[in-house]
């Protein structure tokens, strides 16, 4: 049986499992009065939410239908602005994001300032695995490199329908896996990579979860995220503009031969895209990216 859950919100979902006509409406009334929710938490969010109207984050559409209409209550969309900082350096954050357009990185400041990025999410993925897998605080800064949207949920509610050892557990611990095999290779990536190669995987990485050719990026954004020089990433980027692989102005990257960009990467990206495929391969044998 095809599960379309259609609402008057316009929140939807498409999958072969049975169809919850209650927890749809209950998500819709959420909606409605998500702005309310906003402004009395006070969490820090850009304009209202443009939700896109379909469920795309990868794992809450892999979980069963009874998982997911017990989660469905909890889930409130929200939107992030380019450069929020989420707060993971706490013991005890109080909500874990699966997103839905939105980029995020974990970022690793060192004591004299420079940076590296640790791992790109998007909606493959969640934030706030640390906090569902443990309590220990994260070593790392959690910030949006690409507006847009996700859907929250208080991180007690995830918790107890992990401690239930059902789909979400299997689910979570093997999105897990994926993303310590995502540490792994880029910190091989960061130490033995050339820059051109690592900003055509980088590249790829955002625009595969941003579903955009045209990205909201400066350079200077860029090589906070890869931990080197903005000279470097100009040149770099300089060469792949003289390739016809992209095009750029100010704050903005287009992606014009992803082909190209693909052959130019390092073997990162493929062995990454794979990761996550497998995570998340779909019922026709497609993966995600
Ligand atoms: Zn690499």
């Amino acid at each position: 049986m095809t599960y379309g859950v259609e609402t008057k919100g316009g929140f939807a979902r498409s999958d072969t499992r049975e169809s919850n006509r209650g927890a749809s409406i209950a998500l819709n009334a959420s909606l409605m009065k998500q702005e309310t929710i906003r402004d009395r938490r006070g969490y820090k969010t850009g304009a209202a939410i443009p939700f896109n109207g379909l469920l795309t984050n990868n794992l809450l559409t892999a979980l069963p239908g009874e998982d997911f209409i017990s989660l469905l209550p909890h889930l409130e969309p929200i939107f992030l602005a380019c450069g929020e900082d989420i707060n993971e350096l706490s013991d005890s954050p109080r909500f874990v994001l699966f997103p839905e357009t939105v980029v995020i990185s974990h970022i690793n400041v060192l004591e004299n300032g420079s940076t590296s990025e640790a791992a790109v999410i998007g909606r493959e993925g969640m934030i706030g695995l640390s906090a569902i897998l443990s309590s220990h605080q994260t070593s790392y800064w959690t910030q949006v490199t690409i507006a847009g949207s996700a859907l929250r949920v208080r991180t007690e509610a995830v918790k107890r329908e992990f401690a239930r050892g059902g789909a979400l557990q299997r689910l979570l611990l093997g999105y897990a896996g994926a993303s310590m095999a995502q540490l792994s290779q880029k910190a091989v990536c960061n130490n033995y990579h050339a820059v051109k190669e690592r900003l055509c995987t980088w590249l790829l990485m955002i625009q595969d979860r941003a579903t955009d050719g045209h990205l909201l990026l400066t350079h200077e954004q860029i090589a906070r995220h890869l931990g080197v020089r903005r000279a470097g990433v100009t040149r770099a980027a300089n060469v792949l503009r003289d390739a016809g692989a992209i095009s750029y102005s100010r704050a903005r990257i287009s992606i014009l031969d992803r082909q190209l960009l693909e052959s130019s990467a390092c073997e990162c990206y493929q062995i990454l895209r794979d990761e996550f495929n497998r995570l998340h391969r779909t019922r026709n044998g497609c993966g995600v990216f």
